[in-house]
């Protein structure tokens, strides 16, 4: 079994990816099971700088095949804002209700129709021989004019899921892995990936 890193810090992520390559003969850890321990700098404009710059430089660091993601969500009023900086808008350390009251009053008179936005996540792996690989997915939305849910993180208890007519935070785990900008493209990694290995 060939052992492949994550290059993240969240436990939820290995477990997800995998549950997801499960069939396959490859087991994924984490930094920390490789032992690294550096901090990849996310300061790229797109998802995919950042996706592919934490996979090579891990991959460097390990000389093993390396999987990174970047992730984030993108309203379209707000000129697909938070976008790359979702984490950091108004603060790593600043509460999501604070970021949720922020988003609601900038958006205070956008109509039902104009608040379309989307999470989106890339996923990149890279190679020792130097190969990469970049794969990229969305869930397609609305941000609402509520807080609902108990699931999920971030900004998930403002985004109203248009095909599941819930918010993200109402999902279950399953549920959310299934229809997620996550979930599908780490799908796509999978069948990349099985020509690999
Ligand atoms: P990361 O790249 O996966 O660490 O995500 C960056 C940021 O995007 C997170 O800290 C969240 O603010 C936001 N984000 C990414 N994916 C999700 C999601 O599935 N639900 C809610 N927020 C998300």
């Amino acid at each position: 079994m060939e052992k492949i890193i994550f290059a993240t810090k969240n436990k939820g992520k290995i477990k997800e990816i995998n549950a997801i390559l499960a069939d396959m003969p490859v087991e994924v850890i984490s930094m920390e099971d490789a032992g690294i321990t550096v901090d990849v700098v996310e300061d790229g404009t797109t998802f995919e700088e950042n996706a592919l710059k934490k996979a090579v430089q891990i991959m460097e660091i390990s000389g093993k095949m390396t999987l990174a993601d970047d992730s984030g969500l993108e309203i379209d009023a707000m000129d697909k804002a938070p976008g790359v900086y979702s984490a950091r808008f108004m603060g790593e350390d600043t509460p999501y209700p604070q970021k949720f009251e922020a988003i609601f009053e900038k958006l205070q008179n956008v109509a039902d129709a104009d608040r379309t936005a989307r999470f989106v996540s890339c996923i990149a792996a890279a190679f020792p021989d130097g190969r990469t690989l970049v794969t990229q997915d969305t869930v397609e939305g609305m941000i609402g004019r509520e807080v609902k849910g108990e699931n999920g993180f971030g900004y998930d208890p403002i985004f109203y899921v248009t095909e599941k007519q819930k918010y993200m935070a109402e999902l279950s785990p399953e549920e959310k892995n299934a229809i997620s900008h996550r979930g599908k493209a780490l799908q796509k990694m999978k069948l990349l990936l099985q020509k690999e290995f």
